[in-house]
Parts: structure tokens; sequence; C-alpha cells
């Protein structure tokens, strides 16, 4: 197929891009089109093109909850930069663009003297992705924040969504796949720059005690009503476990690491056997965090 997106200003376009080296999981095959968009028309002439030529797409974030197939995505894999990349204050009101990185989100409103964030020191995806998946750490969400959020459909429309219309649950929101979010409003709190920073500090710290270094997309499965996925792995002796470079985390079991030439037909095969050996143990079924790409 010629280029689908051939006359819209204020994209860049790359045909047959490895996705491997925009996940942290440093895996997967291409995307037939990889579109940055910088502005909302771009965006919105971009998807009424996919509409028009009936494409499958994606939108990407920072990839760092996402596993790519190793045959790729056939689609249109899109990805914000320009002025999603902005943050405008409002007093303790930060609207903050969907392709805006957490720690930089973190460290402007640091800056400004606005905490409330600090449990997000450490997730090292967009505030797009975060509030898609409801991102969270030491029992807060994302969902704390959010008052309003700006999404584009596929059928390039703007919808504002409320509170009540993000339906914030554990690692989840009601925005359906396919919706871009362009922008969220996050509500922090005043504060000094030496306490967020410490907060943040100390966020970082516990992180770096249990959390392994490495290849992967963070937690691999949520965890069950009433229990931790880590745990119940640890419990069924899986921690080392390995398909070809896939491999279970010594440190925290709910990590499958790439040891670096990993397939994600081995994490999927590893992904399966844990699963599997959970069930047969506990009779509970763990279910993926990751998303599937492909
Ligand atoms: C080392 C490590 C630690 C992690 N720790 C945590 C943690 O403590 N807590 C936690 O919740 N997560 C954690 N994660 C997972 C991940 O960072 C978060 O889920 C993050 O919010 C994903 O954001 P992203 O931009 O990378 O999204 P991606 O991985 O790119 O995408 C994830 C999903 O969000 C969608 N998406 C992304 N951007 C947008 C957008 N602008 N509009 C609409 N949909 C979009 C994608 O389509 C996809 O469905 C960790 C990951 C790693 C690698």
């Amino acid at each position: 197929m010629k280029n689908p997106f051939k006359g819209i200003p204020s994209i860049r376009m790359i045909e047959d891009e490895p996705l491997a080296d925009h996940t942290s999981f440093h895996i997967g095959g291409k995307a037939r089109f990889f579109v940055c968009v910088y502005t909302k028309k771009a965006l919105i002439r971009v998807l009424q093109r996919i509409d028009k030529n009936r494409l499958p797409y994606f939108v990407l974030g920072a990839g760092t909850n996402i596993l790519v197939a190793d045959s790729g995505f056939p689609g249109v894999v899109l990805k914000l930069g320009g002025i999603f990349k902005r943050i405008s204050w409002r007093g303790v009101l930060a609207r903050c663009g969907g392709g805006v990185m957490i720690r930089d989100f973190l460290e402007d409103s640091k800056e400004k003297g606005y905490g409330g964030g600090e449990f997000l020191a450490g997730i090292p995806g967009t505030i797009g992705g975060a509030v898609k998946g409801n991102a969270g750490a030491f029992g807060c969400s994302i969902a704390d924040m959010a008052i309003r959020v700006s999404v584009v459909g596929g059928d390039g429309k703007e919808h504002i969504l409320s509170r009540s219309d993000l339906g914030f649950t554990y690692r989840s929101s009601n925005i359906k796949n396919g919706c871009t979010v362009i922008a969220a409003d996050l509500v922090m709190i005043l504060d000094t720059r030496t306490s967020i920073q410490k907060r943040i500090d100390e966020n970082l710290k516990k992180r770096m005690e249990r959390h392994p270094a490495g290849y992967s997309a963070g937690s691999f499965f949520k965890n069950p009503p009433g229990h931790a996925a880590g745990k119940l792995i640890e419990m069924c002796g899986l921690k080392g476990i390995a398909v070809g470079d896939a491999v279970v985390s010594e440190k925290h079991g709910n990590y499958i690491i790439n040891r670096g030439r990993a397939k994600a037909a081995d994490v999927i095969a590893l992904a399966d056997r844990i699963k599997r050996a959970v069930f047969k143990k506990t009779g509970i079924q763990l279910e993926e965090e990751v998303r599937l790409l492909g």
C-alpha cells in the first residue's frame, strides 16, 4: 500500500518501523506505518485517512505496558508528540498532554510546588497510557487526580470525559481501545519542593528494593482480588523459570524479564505456563496486565 498519509502536515511517518525499539520489553516485529502526530488537527486528519483506508491502528504511549507480537502490527501505530507533550497550569490544576512522560510531569509539578503525584515516581510511561490503564502504586492511582480527560475517538471527534465517564477501576478505565487521550486535567496539592522531592526519593528507593532492573513491561499480571500476583507465582516455585530468553525474575515473581533475545512467543509461552501452574495450585486465574499488540 502507498503512503496513506501523504500531504498531511505536522506528522512524521515511518514505514516498517521496528517496534522493539519503542517498548520497554525490547521485543516485537515491525509496524507497517508508524506515525508521530504533532497537532490535534494532524491527529484528526490521520484518523480520517485510517478510517478511509480501513486500517487497523493502535495508540502507543511509551510502550512500557505492551508486548508486541513477533510478526509485528500490520496497521498504523500512532504516537503523540508536539503539542501533546505540553503541560499548562491553572493554580493546582495541571492540563497535561497525553504524550507527556510521567517523569517530566512530576519534575514540572515539583518545580512549581504542586504535590500529590509522587506515587507515580518510577512509572516509566506517559500520562495518556497512565490514564487509559489507571496506573498507580503504593495504594494510589491516577484516578485520584484525574478530573477530566479529553479524548479523540476513531471518528476524529473530540470528547470531554468527566470522572463518572472515565469509570476508573483497578488498572482499567472506560476509555475504549482506539480512543486517543490527548489531555488530562490533574488536580494537585500545594506543597514545598523539598517535601515533594523527599517523597519521590522514598518511593524510588522502595521501587529499587522491590523491583528488578532489565527489559520488562513491569508487573505482567494484575493482582487478583485479595492477592499479590508476585507472591502467588513465588509460592508456586516459578521464580527463575524460563522459556528461551524470557525469565521470571528472581527478585519479583510478577516480572517477566527479557534477558536480551526473548521473542514475544517465549513470553507468551512462559505466561501460559505461569497461569496454568498458579491455577492448578491455587484455583486462581491470573489475568494479564500487559497488553498484547499484533
Ligand atoms: C519497570 C516498570 C515498572 C512499572 N511500574 C508500574 C507501576 O508501578 N504501576 C503501574 O500502574 N504500571 C507500571 N508499569 C507499567 C506501565 O509503565 C504503565 O502501565 C504505564 O501507565 C503505561 O504507559 P505507556 O505510555 O507506556 O503506555 P503503553 O504501554 O504505550 O500502552 C499501554 C496501553 O495504553 C494505551 N495508550 C497509551 N497511550 C495512550 C493515549 N495517549 N491514549 C489512549 N490510549 C493510550 C495503549 O493503546 C495501550 O492499550 C511499569 C512498567 C515498567 C516497565
